[in-house]
């Protein structure tokens, strides 16, 4: 284990679709790396999240000193101690056409998920899926980073996160519907149930002009920059949110139609692969596969009062860098325009602390990922 990566449920269904991948690519950087997922009702690009905050509410976003969302409502917390409150609903307009297609909240496939549903205030709901991620976090307690519950000791427990994925699914599968019906294919959501065979061969042929056909333009790109990282031409890059073709693509390649989580989502394999089937895993509806959920939050008080929630994401990864259990970690950090986030790789304590907090907005982190692990 080398690396650690936080990020949204769509980017880790992008890196094990790598992973899963990776001999047919010749690429190995997605294999060895500890995935934080965070649950994700929705997210925006970060020009649409301003424009919704300064624009419609008539607040500068170098005003805020800390965003979030609780109980149907966005909160911007203020600099000079007020609060601007405002329902989700109204940024519904303003959500990435991409996350509208999206059936995963609790990221389903990683290592850890962390998010705030489920648990009291300044505390954070943590489902250890894989065995590696269950062993972290309970290492992360044993050695005193963090503070951890079983989740049925907390209100409102783990029937909070069945809920929200259940009504994520059934909007977003309204949504897929109202696509279709108006002719345009929503690619991944026919191929949760298929094999690795099934989409390598859906994918053979097709190129960067076919994945700007079939995702890019049609608005079901998700802006992770897998494409990118992939590309063995180096010749894709993401500008706005854009993938983008720099160049030409070498002749029969489909390496960035095969690895886009949107192209195909083999999502019933993956689980049942990566996650594994160990006597203590467990499958629910929901939920997905996991073999422990607790209620965690960070022990260390200036962690958790700088953390979104629990600020467990955050000691958790300390622990990780500061045992060698990782040499880095790939997250985001606000960059120099308030607010708007840009993927950071920390290797020290302090490069971490500064990335703790919740950034609602997307950028693509994968090809620094990627950057980071080749450059070793
Ligand atoms: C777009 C978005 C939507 C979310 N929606 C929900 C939701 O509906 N329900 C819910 O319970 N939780 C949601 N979360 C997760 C929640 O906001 C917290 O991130 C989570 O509870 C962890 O809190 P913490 O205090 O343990 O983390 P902290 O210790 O504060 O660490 C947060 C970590 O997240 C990383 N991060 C911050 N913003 C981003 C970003 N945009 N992309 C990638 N990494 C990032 C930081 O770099 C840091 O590593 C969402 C997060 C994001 C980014």
């Amino acid at each position: 284990m080398t690396k650690a990566y936080v990020g949204v449920p769509c980017d880790i269904e992008a890196l094990r679709k790598v992973n899963a991948f990776s001999k047919e690519i010749g690429q190995d950087w997605a294999d060895d790396i500890l995935r934080i997922g965070l649950f994700c009702r929705e997210n925006w690009a970060y020009s649409c999240f301003r424009a919704l905050i300064e624009d419609d509410y008539g607040t500068k976003m170098e005003d805020v000193l800390k965003f979030d969302i609780k109980k149907g409502n966005i909160i911007a917390h203020l600099k000079d101690g007020e609060t601007l409150t405002f329902p989700l609903e109204k940024s519904k307009p303003y959500v990435r056409m991409g996350c509208q297609v999206c059936l995963d909240f609790a990221a389903e496939l990683a290592d850890i998920s962390i998010g705030a549903v489920g648990t009291p205030a300044k505390w954070s709901t943590v489902i250890a899926r894989s065995t590696i991620g269950n062993d972290i976090v309970e290492r992360a307690a044993r050695e005193g980073y963090i503070e951890l519950k079983p989740i049925d000791e907390v209100k409102p427990g783990v029937k909070l996160v069945t809920r929200l994925t259940d009504n994520k699914r059934t909007e977003n599968l309204k949504e897929v519907s109202e696509r279709e019906q108006a002719g345009f294919k929503v690619l991944h959501i026919k191929t949760l149930n298929d094999d690795l065979d099934k989409v390598r061969e859906a994918s053979k042929g097709k190129d960067f002009k076919d994945l700007e056909f079939d995702i890019i333009d049609t608005g079901l790109c998700i802006s992770c920059g897998t494409c990118e990282a992939v590309c063995p031409e180096g010749c894709i890059k993401v500008i706005d949110q854009k993938p983008e073709l720099r160049g030409e693509c070498k002749k029969e390649c489909y390496t960035c139609y095969l690895c886009c989580p949107r192209t195909s989502l083999p999502m019933v394999y993956l689980e049942n692969h990566v996650l594994g089937d160990g006597e203590e895993t467990k499958r629910e509806s929901g939920v997905g596969t996991y073999i422990k959920i607790y209620a965690a939050r960070a022990k260390d008080r200036n962690i958790l009062e700088k953390g979104q929630d629990g600020g467990v994401v955050t000691a958790i990864l300390l622990y990780a860098l500061k045992n060698g259990v990782v040499d880095s970690v790939i997250s985001v950090k606000k960059g120099e325009d308030a607010w708007k986030p840009v993927p950071f790789v920390s290797k020290t304590d302090s490069d971490l602390l500064g990335t703790s907090g919740t950034i609602y907005s997307h950028s693509p982190s994968i090809p620094t990922l990627k950057n980071d692990s080749v450059a070793q």
